[in-house]
């Protein structure tokens, strides 16, 4: 599933491609997303033209004139795709296509289904129901280990699953919550409530530092993900532990363990995020 650094590829491209496009029509699929699409859409976004492309955790917000916005969420498998040519290749499971004025166009693309699109007016927009739970964006506003250490007292849930819930902070997900803890040396299976302050700085330093360095290589691809020119992204080949299982810890050389934790997996290394991780010696 897309994650934050994902989506901000994916923003950033569209920032470059369609602001200040005009969209002259509008064609659905008819298939249900995540939620139904609004019949409505396409003649609501006749004629409007993208002022802006905005994101706030996992979610898209393409503003355009008349106050309005675009919300979009890529779900398991969304993709945008974008073309300058007016009559590009035809795709499979294109949901939306919005073509410009100058004949170019913008696809989203969507296998599994889970994604989302709905246009809601600018003065609502956080008021609108899938965006008024969020957390802050950590990548936007990278959050202190002392607001994490205090938003943590209490929770019983683990710091893994602490991570993932988007009321918290909103654009973490399951590959870049194994990474964080990783380079922040914490156990995932801890319960986020016991984690001390020195940890929490641990973790709250690795937030912007591995969303920033997934962002620069456009995101990690496993399945679905592509980007606005439907390549996949680059950060794969430096993930340290997520998807590893087995494999040995680029730091310590201990296998890399696999366990699942809320039906999801999660990789950690047993030494370097052990109890005693902070007294282990580096064999590198
Ligand atoms: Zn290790």
């Amino acid at each position: 599933m897309p994650e934050l650094p994902e989506v901000e590829t994916v923003r950033r491209m569209l920032e470059v491609s369609v602001r200040g496009r005009t969209i002259a029509s509008v064609r659905l699929s008819g298939a249900k997303l995540r939620s139904r699409i609004a019949p409505s859409l396409p003649s609501r976004l006749r004629r409007r033209r993208v002022t802006g492309v905005r994101r706030h955790g996992k979610y898209l917000l393409i503003d355009l004139d008349e106050d309005l916005t675009l919300l979009s969420h890529l779900g398991m498998s969304g993709r945008w795709l974008f073309s300058t040519d007016g009559r590009p290749a035809p795709l499979p499971h294109v949901h939306v296509r919005l073509a410009f004025a100058d004949g170019s166009s913008l696809r989203f693309q969507d296998p599994r289904r889970f994604g989302m699109l709905r246009l809601v007016r600018r003065d609502r927009l956080w008021r609108d129901p899938s965006l008024a739970v969020l957390g802050p964006d950590p990548f936007a506003s990278p959050p202190a280990g002392e607001w994490l250490h205090r938003l943590a007292r209490g929770a019983r849930v683990s710091v893994k699953n602490f991570l993932l819930d988007q009321r918290r902070l909103a654009g973490i997900g399951n590959i870049y919550a194994s990474e964080i803890l990783h380079r922040g040396r914490v156990d995932p299976r801890r319960r986020a409530g016991a984690l001390g302050r020195e940890e929490w700085n641990a973790v709250a330093a690795e937030i912007p530092r591995v969303l920033g360095e997934a962002i620069e290589r456009m995101g990690t691809t496993f399945r679905s993900y592509r980007t606005l020119w439907n390549e996949p992204g680059g950060y794969g080949e430096k993930l340290l532990v997520y998807d590893r299982a087995g494999e040995p810890c680029r730091r310590c050389g201990t296998p890399i363990k696999r366990i699942v934790q809320g039906q999801r997996s999660t990789y950690f290394c047993p030494r370097c995020q052990g109890r005693k991780a902070s007294r282990a010696p580096a064999r590198s």
